[in-house]
């Protein structure tokens, strides 16, 4: 197929606040490099950054609290310029029984937040990306990178998708080939479960000393009654509706008019394959506890979203020739603060004092790339990661097994009992299916204040062009019909927070139905399926979900 080429000096994958924090910092170290008259002059119109969202924050779902550290590095004057929501004013810590809800006496410091601000992801991402315009910066949204250019032992660049195919693969009147987009550099930015990273870190055996873990959040945003809850609160609960067998737990925060964030945060590495994360989050608000500040109120919108708990351990290689991995795709993310937005924006800036000096010197090899982990090793972000290097970890084996190691670990710098504590994938800890068990009903919601998934899909603007290739590739469909349903009552079916995958019976025969249209881009299929046989690749560009607000 013939395609359009575009040569940039520097391509980032992912407008999240690592791409965007990246972007931005790069063109003003080009910026201030050429008015102090050094040489070689550089150019800041040759840095490309692609975004598969319909607009920039489309896909950003966080909490989220905010350790401003890595935001005030990158724009110094970010408390009377950026979207902040509100000032943490309060915070709390809470364990769940089914009905009751005990206040710990005095709030764990992970979980403490004074000096943290309560933000819209959506939106801070929106003002970053404005700032990176104005910059200079080439956004292209509604563009995914598809697929690696590798060239000799790196990476030359991105494909784009194609755009306008049938559901058969077939060209449609509107069809343009993906674009070649090749670049000195290109830097995957993609957030947790990147398509592009996890092909770039299987091809060239990129990953750490621990295979990557995650959990799945459940989120949605509330309108409540006035009165129901101050902004600047913040709470994080254990307990119900989880087990103590399963790593998670909820949050509760207050933003501005009467707004409320709550989710659900569950580790993907849960034993029983009818597990479903979503049905907990309902349950999760039907607690008086919760229930009490959401009755009367409204929902205003729902999302999904995976996240990178593995942490120190299980970070990938960052560097190759030619291209350089960050944020959550990198596993920059404190698991035990639920905070990886500061880490984000920090690694995207330590990127681009590398990339600087790779164009500089017009050497963008490994060799050079390779100074990025050392910027890393001598950061805070190493300090923050290093201290909570055995934390989810610890958690394998149950919540109180958990909690006291991470006593030991906080008194020891992170090192605890066993260092480095080795984990396995989520993915392998399913027990196959008790066949004496029942599928449980699913649960429909009352819908005032729990809902089924189809209406919470409806709640996630999720949007895609109908007639176009399925882009969940279920690489052997025999398996679902087959070893998975006696092994463990095909799981996708309950992971999955969109009702993307239905078991379905026609003329006798059992079949997986994919409803790729309802996807929230979770990630949590390519993720949690045990059999790893479903890969999740971008659809076309804009598709997906509309995080307005979230
Ligand atoms: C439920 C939940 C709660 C959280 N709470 C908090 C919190 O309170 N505080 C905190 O600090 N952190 C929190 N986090 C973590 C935080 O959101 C992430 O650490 C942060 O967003 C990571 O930034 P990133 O830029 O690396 O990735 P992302 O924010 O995920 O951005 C990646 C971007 O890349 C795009 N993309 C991906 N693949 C491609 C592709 N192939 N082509 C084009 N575009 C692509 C995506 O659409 C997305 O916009 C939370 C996360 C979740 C899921």
């Amino acid at each position: 197929m013939k395609r359009e080429r575009l040569d940039a000096d520097v391509l980032i994958v992912g407008a999240g606040p690592a791409g965007l924090a990246c972007a931005l910092h790069l063109a003003r170290l080009i910026r201030s490099h050429n008015s102090s008259g050094a040489k070689p002059e550089l150019s800041a119109d040759n840095i490309y950054v692609l975004e598969k969202g319909r607009e920039l924050g489309a896909h950003q779902l966080s909490g989220a609290v905010l350790d401003p550290r890595g935001l005030a590095e990158l724009v110094p004057d970010f408390a009377s310029t950026a979207p902040l929501d509100t000032p943490v004013t309060d915070d709390a810590a809470y364990f769940l029984t089914s009905g009751g809800a005990w206040k710990l006496p005095i709030t764990p410091p992970p979980l403490q937040n004074h000096g943290n601000y309560i933000i819209s992801l959506n939106k801070l991402v929106k003002w970053l990306g404005g700032l990176a315009e104005q910059a200079g910066i080439n956004i292209f949204t509604q563009f995914a990178g598809a697929k690696l250019i590798y060239e000799g032992d790196g990476v030359a660049g991105v494909i784009t998708e194609d755009k306008g195919l049938d559901k058969e693969g077939r060209p449609k009147d509107n069809f343009t080939p993906g674009y070649e987009l090749r670049a000195k550099v290109t830097v995957l930015a993609e957030g947790p479960r990147g398509s592009l990273t996890k092909v770039l870190v299987a091809d060239k055996k990129l990953g750490g000393l621990n295979p990557q873990v995650y959990s799945i959040g459940v989120k949605e945003l509330w309108e409540a009654p006035p009165g129901r809850i101050a902004p600047g609160w913040v709470a994080h609960t254990l307990g119900w509706p989880l087990p103590s067998s399963m790593y998670g737990g909820g949050w509760i925060y207050g933003l501005r008019d009467n707004r409320v964030s709550l989710g659900l945060v569950t580790g993907l590495e849960y034993h029983d394959p009818r597990f479903d994360p979503h049905e907990a989050f309902q349950r999760f608000k039907m607690h008086p506890f919760v229930r009490r500040i959401l009755e009367g109120g409204k929902l205003v919108r729902y999302g999904v979203k995976t996240i990178p708990v593995g942490g120190w351990y299980s970070m990938p290689r960052t560097y190759v020739d030619g291209a350089l991995i960050i944020g959550d795709s990198a596993s920059f993310l404190n698991s035990q603060r639920l905070k990886g937005i500061h880490m984000a924006i920090k690694s995207g800036m330590l990127a681009a004092e590398t990339i600087f000096e790779a164009l500089r010197a017009a050497d963008t090899s490994a060799k050079t790339l390779a100074e990025f982990p050392r910027k890393i090793e001598q950061s805070w972000i190493a300090r923050e990661l290093r201290s909570v290097r055995n934390f989810h970890q610890s958690f394998q084996h149950g919540l109180w097994l958990g909690l006291a190691q991470t006593a030991i670990q906080f008194v020891t710098g992170g090192r605890g009992l066993v260092d480095p504590m080795r984990t396995r994938a989520g993915h392998e800890e399913y027990h196959k299916l008790d066949s004496a068990r029942p599928a449980p009903p699913r649960f429909a919601g009352d819908g005032v204040l729990t809902f089924d998934r189809l209406t919470d899909v409806y709640h996630s603007g999720t949007r895609h062009e109908e007639d176009q290739p399925c882009h969940l590739h279920v690489l052997d469909l025999n398996i679902c019909v087959g070893r998975c349903v006696t092994e463990y009552g095909n799981p996708c079916q309950y992971f999955c927070p969109a009702a993307v995958y239905e078991m379905v019976e026609e003329k006798g025969k059992r079949r997986l139905k994919i409803n790729a249209s309802n996807c929230v881009h979770c990630k949590g299929c390519d993720i949690a399926d045990p059999y790893q046989i479903i890969d999740w690749v971008p659809p076309e560009g804009g598709g997906g979900p509309n995080y307005e607000g979230m």
